[in-house]
């Protein structure tokens, strides 16, 4: 099996584990309830981009995995802010090459998305 630990080891500092996080603000139901009644915190899990739970870029899944503009604007509590450059590369990097512009289309479609919460307190640019 391909290793990729060696890209893991290269990730940008913004792909960090969220678990604290995600517990800290869970509370607030942020995503729809999935059917079989499991929770949803509204975050795209990082495997979709080939990445893990340890690093985690945080994404809001309305803004980057689907058509529809984010439910919670500008109060959303995970990010909306586009991918860095160095980003974008390490998750090609992880061969995500496909998602990563799956997730820029979903990220314009139908609106760029307004500055989140989560874009604030880490000092990204939308
Ligand atoms: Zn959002």
């Amino acid at each position: 099996m391909w290793d990729k630990r060696p890209h893991f080891e290269t990730a940008p500092s913004t792909a960090t584990d969220l678990h604290a996080y995600n517990m800290y603000v869970l509370p607030d139901m942020h995503g729809e309830p999935r059917a079989g009644g499991h929770g949803n915190d509204g975050k795209v899990n990082p495997s979709k981009y080939g990445s893990i739970k340890e690093l985690d870029l945080g994404l809001c899944y309305e803004t980057f995995f689907s058509d529809k503009d984010c439910r919670h604007g500008g109060r959303c509590r995970w990010r909306h802010a586009f991918f860095r450059p160095e980003e974008r590369s390490w998750i090609s990097s992880l061969g995500a090459k496909g998602v990563v512009d799956l997730m820029e289309y979903a990220w314009r479609t139908p609106h760029a998305p307004v500055c989140s919460a989560f874009d604030i307190q880490r000092g990204l640019a939308a």
